[in-house]
């Protein structure tokens, strides 16, 4: 079991996942403390209700370590070198995150299974598909959940998206226990999951020690975060544990090393197989594309046959080579799981992508005004500004530990103008001096929430018709804006305010 009953354990962070895992960690009996550095009137509220729920919350400065802790379960905003960590460590007391207690209570049996299957009474619980990687994630979970949906699969996109984790594998399992003590004839609405399509973020996966997914997918890596894990080597160590313990297939970047090379130092299980996914011709064991059409050639059941046709690209929207890559992966842990590939054309085609993900907000004087608010880091950004023509491009925010060289160096050709604002917007001025001169820079000098408005008057100044005005700031939003779907709002409506002027 994974909780014992009075077992004493700390939730560090009143968030939305502590919240999730403290009241499913007091509902199994334990005695859970809350702390959290903050104090602020929300914190508050948050602490009044669980507190009604008799789970004890610690708030304020100086977070330490409970007297009688056995557990602490993180939450993502932590870093692994915050002082309670440090304290659990001395005192020989385990730390992990909320998606190693929902890979605990999920339960150990059959950690997967070899096909899909009609959930059965009391069975096994629904088994993992995992998705990491820098970039991507959100759009290839939901584009995997679109598919399975589509092969009459139930399933969910969960995990760091939408519901927390551990509340769906608790609903999961209540629906089997349902089935299995009512038999048919049970509660209607109990019907448990067949598969998850679940999102991980590199702390989630750093604290889950003994997730073991069915399959699982590492997108892409590039420098991200790097503030958080210390090192690209620690980053890349803590995505690669998506693939242990993996049963039916690691899926692979192939055109992106490094996701390769996870692979081959994963401990997997026996017949786990490596699949790669491609833009170009597939090798054998890989997916890739042909004239238009995506191709699988990993999961072929008919031996006299080479390949199996997909879908189109012209059915995954946007087509964007990233996103592209992002159906491939989608598809490639879908075909894993045994999906026909009529279900992948199907849910290729329902899928919609998410708002602020290169989001067309309008356009005004022949300029278009794309919110792509959710390049958050520079690898994000690159995808961004290389799906456009001439490009003037906002940027800046929080830069987490990245450098911009790179980035400038390879867009350079394609901008018009630059309008910056945010924490660290030197480091692009900087990078833009060096690798693009000649380009029209215009630094705002402003962090406040009000610039938006400033930076799309002079975006617009800075563009002609035919250009793409792109918010892709290849930074975190939170120096300005609660997070980055408010920095995309704001954007967009600075854009409707310059469209109704008729500027
Ligand atoms: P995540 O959940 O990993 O943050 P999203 O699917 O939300 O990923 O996409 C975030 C941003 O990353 C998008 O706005 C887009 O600019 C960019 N992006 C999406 N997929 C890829 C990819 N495969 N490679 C590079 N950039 C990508």
């Amino acid at each position: 079991t994974p909780v014992r009953a009075g077992q004493h354990i700390t939730v560090a962070g009143l968030g939305v996942s502590g919240i999730s895992a403290a009241r499913a960690l007091a509902g199994l009996g334990a005695e859970v403390t809350v702390v959290d550095g903050g104090d602020g009137p929300a914190h508050r509220e948050r602490a009044e209700a669980l507190r009604a729920e008799h789970i004890r919350v610690r708030l304020g400065d100086g977070v330490t370590l409970p007297p009688g802790t056995s557990l602490v379960v993180t939450s993502p905003g932590w870093k692994p070198s915050s002082p309670l960590f440090a304290a659990a460590a001395a005192a020989g007391v385990d730390v992990v995150g909320d998606v190693e207690i929902a890979w605990r209570l999920r339960g150990s049996s059959a950690g997967a299974s070899p096909g899909p299957r009609g959930p059965e009474a009391g069975g096994s619980a629904a088994p993992w598909l995992a998705v990491t990687g820098t970039n991507g994630k959100t759009t290839t979970v939901r584009m995997l959940a679109s598919i399975l949906s589509a092969a009459g699969l139930r399933t969910t996109a969960v995990g760091n998206i939408g519901t927390p984790l551990i509340d769906v594998v608790l609903e999961d399992k209540a629906a089997r226990e349902a089935r299995s003590t009512e038999g048919g004839g049970g509660r209607p609405e109990a019907v448990p999951y067949d598969v998850l399509a679940v999102e991980l973020s590199s702390y989630q996966l750093h604290w889950a020690p003994s997730l073991r997914a069915h399959s699982g997918a590492v997108l892409n890596l590039a420098p991200d975060h790097l503030d958080w894990h210390g090192s690209m080597e620690a980053y890349a160590a803590d995505k690669g544990r998506i693939y242990q313990g993996n049963q039916v297939a690691c899926v692979y970047n192939a055109a992106d090393k490094a996701t390769e090379d996870l692979v081959r130092e994963a401990d997997v299980e026996e017949g786990c197989r490596a699949i790669g996914f491609t833009l170009s011709t597939p090798a054998p064991s890989q997916l890739g594309v042909v004239d238009g059409i995506l191709v699988d050639r990993a999961f072929v059941p008919d031996r006299h046959k080479q390949a199996q046709e997909l879908a189109e690209v012209s059915d995954i929207q946007p087509p964007a080579p990233h996103n592209i890559a992002n159906a491939l992966a989608a598809a490639a842990l879908a075909r894993a799981y045994g999906v026909p590939a009529t279900a992948v054309r199907d849910g290729l085609r329902a899928f919609r992508p998410d708002a602020h993900r290169m989001q067309h907000v309008a356009d005004v004087a022949g300029v278009a005004y794309v919110d792509d608010s959710k390049a958050t880091n520079t690898h994000a950004a690159e995808a961004s500004l290389a799906a456009y023509g001439s490009i003037v491009w906002v940027a800046g925010g929080l830069a987490k530990g990245a450098t911009f060289d790179e980035l400038v160096a390879k867009s350079a050709s394609r901008l018009r103008g630059v309008v910056l604002i945010g924490a660290d917007r030197a480091l692009i001025r900087e990078a833009l001096a060096r690798h693009a001169p000649e380009v029209p820079v215009v630094d705002l000098d402003r962090t406040d929430t009000g610039a938006m408005a400033a930076v799309v008057r002079e975006a617009a100044r800075l563009a002609s018709p035919g250009d793409t005005v792109l918010l892709a700031p290849a930074c975190a939003s939170m120096d300005m804006f609660t997070n980055y779907n408010v920095r995309g709002d704001v954007f967009a409506e600075a854009v409707r305010d310059l469209s109704a002027k008729g500027a």
